[in-house]
């Protein structure tokens, strides 16, 4: 007869407590589900569906914290170790072969750095046929850009062309913006290279990941013009998660 136990508990997160529920039958881990958390949405569900992965597959909660959300995947694993022993669930655990490895690799472009600068050089290198080997320092893909609320300019691209139709924009007006607002403290050969290319990148993230930008609620003042867009969600974790979809689709492993 099958003995299914629904554990719950509550661990001390990075913004407050977690409550979690591992389901458990014949001492063996089923699931392991976030009920309730403040964290981080777009890290904390990347972080959460690794540590569950491992989780299974061990059938234990000795398994390695996630790097970049150390403090609080040992806190959830301490906890729901502690939880699962006061509920006498004796696992079975599956040793991983967790020794160290030496890989070597060959890649025409090494990217380092999953943000958003990472992520989208990585992906035009893979659009014109070059492997590619993205590395990444935590256990999920973002960097800061995950926080970021998805306002950019769109100066010179197709998307600015349909969310702005009227509007008269050009390199040289973004330019002449951004020397005024950083009050000549810009280097121009860099302003330049980003006024130039900002169009084309715009329309190539816009393509590539089926992102479907919109015009930003807020159009702040050091633009002359109207010129930003965001997306829909005002919020990068949208472009992070697209992004994440579309080369799994097409990356051939992760380490
Ligand atoms: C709250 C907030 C709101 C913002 N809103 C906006 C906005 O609306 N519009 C806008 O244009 N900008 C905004 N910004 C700024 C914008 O988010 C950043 O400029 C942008 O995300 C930087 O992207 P990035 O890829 O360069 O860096 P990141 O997104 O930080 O990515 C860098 C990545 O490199 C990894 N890394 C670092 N060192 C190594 C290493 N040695 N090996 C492997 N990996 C490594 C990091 O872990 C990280 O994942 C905002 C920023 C914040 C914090």
């Amino acid at each position: 007869m099958s003995n299914e136990q629904q554990i719950t508990g509550q661990a001390n997160g990075h913004n407050g407590i977690i409550n979690y529920e591992v389901d458990v039958s014949n001492n063996h881990i089923d699931d392991f589900k976030v009920l309730k958390h403040s964290e981080t949405p777009g890290i904390f569900n990347q972080v959460v569906d690794t540590l569950k992965q491992n989780i299974i597959a061990n059938q234990s909660f000795d398994v390695d914290t996630i790097s970049g959300a150390t403090v609080m995947t040992q806190a959830l694993l301490n906890s729901a170790k502690s939880a699962i022993n006061a509920a006498d669930v004796k696992l079975h655990s599956v040793p991983t072969n967790t020794e160290h490895q030496d890989v070597e690799l060959t890649a025409d472009v090494v990217v380092i750095g999953g943000g958003e600068a990472g992520l989208v050089a990585a992906s035009r290198a893979l659009s014109l046929g070059h492997k590619v080997i993205l590395v990444e320092k935590n256990g999920y893909l973002g960097g800061a850009t995950i926080l970021n609320g998805s306002n950019v300019t769109a100066t010179g691209s197709k998307v600015a062309a349909r969310i702005f139709p009227e509007q008269q924009d050009s390199p040289e007006q973004l330019f002449n913006d951004v020397t005024k607002e950083s009050r000549n403290t810009n280097l121009p050969e860099l302003t330049k290279l980003m006024v130039n290319n900002i169009g084309s990148a715009i329309d190539f993230v816009s393509d590539y990941a089926d992102l479907t930008y919109q015009k930003a609620q807020t159009q702040t003042p050091e633009h002359s013009v109207e010129r930003q867009i965001e997306l829909p969600s005002a919020s990068s974790f949208e472009f992070i998660k697209k992004f994440q979809q579309h080369l799994n689709k097409t990356v051939v492993k992760y380490f």
